[in-house]
């Protein structure tokens, strides 16, 4: 496996797997690899060779008050479970090698980022969209993974790669959780045993829905307020946004006709946390991926 640490080194690989007409595949990550990023890289070994992690902390989608400094870096590890796994390629750039003096450009969707977790940590999805853009320049992915984890960073992706024509296909791979249903991030770590137990309430409430969805409830409000009911009810979390969303415009639905989400966002303590459900049309009614 190699470890690329700059952007000319990597353009090069890139360019030589593009000309040999394979399949590159790229998993864009931010390291301290857990689970869910290996199955990206799992489901990008099935479809792709070569296979490139990134790994790069990105500081233009933190905001000056989040948790950039601290936020875990564990290259060794990372790149051991990597290896093990079979991938090709491991480009882990400085910040200068991304961000070089002098660096003015941003990249930004309107409109799908203004919202949710845009609301909530404005320029954040403009960092993402800017990182996710040079980092296909420089590994010219023909596919790239993202979790659907992420759901709203996926679909302002989507948004971009078609309005830019970027010749890069997404795939959207499905939430890997503990076997308690928390959905793993980075920031667990950041969790103490109490905040730990609490953070489940997220699970929790969307299974809840799920049971409601499937026992023919079709209200949005109601079905809203349960959620809401359920994660303020739980000491230690506070409720950030509980939404459901058409998947396509991430505008809150009045009913359930299309492909939606519901989407949550609370502080664990004081660790913020995301989670997601897809609530599909199926036949007559719906079905409900947590
Ligand atoms: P990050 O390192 O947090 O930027 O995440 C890198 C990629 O891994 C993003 O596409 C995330 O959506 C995805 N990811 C993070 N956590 C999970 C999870 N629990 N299940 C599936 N994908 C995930």
């Amino acid at each position: 496996m190699e470890l690329i640490h700059t952007a000319a080194c990597m353009k090069q690989l890139a360019a030589e797997a593009r000309r040999g007409d394979r399949l590159l595949g790229l998993v864009p990550t931010m390291g301290a690899l857990h689970e869910g990023h290996l199955s990206l890289v799992r489901e990008a070994k099935k479809q792709c060779s070569p296979v490139v992690v990134s790994i790069f902390v990105n500081p233009k989608q933190f905001g000056p008050s989040e948790d950039f400094q601290k936020y875990p870096r564990t290259l060794d590890a990372d790149r051991a479970a990597l290896e093990a796994l079979g991938v090709d390629c491991v480009f882990a750039p400085t910040p200068e090698q991304i961000y070089p003096l002098g660096f003015r450009t941003s990249v930004s969707v309107e409109g799908l980022g203004d919202r949710l977790e845009g609301r909530s940590r404005p320029g954040h999805f403009r960092g993402v969209t800017t990182v996710v853009l040079k980092l296909f320049e420089i590994t010219l992915p023909r596919f790239a993974f993202f979790g659907r984890k992420d759901a709203q960073q996926a679909r302002i992706i989507r948004q971009m790669t078609g309005d830019l024509d970027l010749d890069t296909e997404l795939v959207v791979c499905p939430i890997v959780r503990e076997p308690d249903g928390l959905a793993l991030s980075s920031r667990n770590a950041y969790l103490s045993a109490s905040d730990r137990r609490a953070a489940t309430v997220l699970y929790r409430s969307l299974d809840t829905l799920r049971r409601d969805v499937s026992s023919g409830d079709r209200d949005v409000l109601h079905l809203l307020a349960t959620v809401r009911k359920m994660i303020e009810s739980e000491p230690g979390v506070a409720l950030d946004y509980a939404e459901i969303v058409d998947a396509d415009t991430l505008e809150p639905v009045m009913a359930l006709r299309k492909t939606c989400y519901m989407l949550l966002a609370a502080r664990v303590g004081s660790t913020r946390l995301i989670d997601n459900a897809l609530i599909e049309p199926a036949g007559d009614s719906f079905s409900v991926k947590i």
